[in-house]
């Protein structure tokens, strides 16, 4: 039986906070929206009038025909946002299905836009902002930064929504941008990424010796890299020193 996917229902009821989510965006008015899980509408309703073009995303079928009937001039997309196509849009304003909030991002990432106001649960929002020796740091936060900056706006507590979650959550600001270093090979340094986080805990040039079978390097090639960053731990790498490291091999 297919497993229905879970819909991380919890509404947010604190206009205030609405209001904020909706602030930060510092929509001009003329450009395109993208909201992912519009529910209810508490922040549709703020985004609607503010923008050129409003397309928001909803897989619950009630919820979505809701969403239509309270806003004529929206563009409703029933379905679910790790399967359906995003339109071009210049600002995304979210408060994101939890369960899918590393797909979507990912998804999100993939377009041309220029920023994002997303409320996450607060623990995937310190992946997102963690630094380099910290636990929180991982290759979430690598990828993310790769493609864009990531600033923490505000602590959202769990009694701002209904029915209340059972985790508290943070808004955090996407810019998209180049990164800040030279990547020579974006598939490379995804992959270096992917592999040696398996080994976070484990030097660099272990981690990547254990893991020949998914980075397709040999021995020879992963030596060849610089000695002082294969004696440190990938959690200890910031993401400039994993671009300087794909580099090397680019
Ligand atoms: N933005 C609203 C709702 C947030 S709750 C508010 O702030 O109150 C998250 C919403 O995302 C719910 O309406 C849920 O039905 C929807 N949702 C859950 N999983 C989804 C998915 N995979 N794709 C699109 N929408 C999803």
């Amino acid at each position: 039986m297919p497993r229905r996917p879970p819909r991380d229902q919890h509404f947010l009821i604190d206009e205030r906070v609405a209001d904020r989510i909706a602030g930060y965006a510092e929509l001009s008015g003329d450009e395109r929206v993208l909201e992912i899980g519009g529910g209810t509408g508490v922040l549709t309703g703020r985004l609607v009038d503010r923008c050129a073009e409003l397309t928001v995303v909803e897989v619950d079928g009630s919820l979505a025909s809701g969403l239509e009937k309270r806003y004529p001039s929206a563009k409703v997309v029933h379905g679910d946002a790790l399967d359906v196509e995003y339109p071009d849009f210049d600002v995304c304003v979210s408060n994101l299905p939890y369960s899918v909030s590393s797909g979507v991002t990912f998804r999100l990432l993939e377009h041309d836009f220029d920023r994002a106001v997303l409320m996450y649960q607060r623990e995937f929002a310190e992946r997102l902002l963690a630094e380099p020796g910290t636990k929180e740091y991982g290759r979430l936060t690598v990828a993310v930064n790769l493609y864009s900056s990531v600033e923490h706006l505000e602590d959202v507590p769990r009694a701002a929504f209904r029915p209340r979650p059972r985790v508290d959550s943070s808004v955090v600001l996407l810019r998209r941008r180049a990164p800040p270093y030279e990547v020579r090979d974006e598939e490379l340094l995804l992959n270096l990424l992917r592999a040696v986080f398996t080994q976070r805990r484990k030097k660099t040039r272990n981690g990547l010796l254990n893991t020949l079978h998914m980075t397709g390097l040999d021995e020879e090639r992963v030596n060849s890299l610089d000695a002082d960053t294969l004696e440190r731990r990938p959690e200890d790498l910031s993401p400039a020193e994993f671009a300087g490291l794909s580099n090397q091999l680019a």
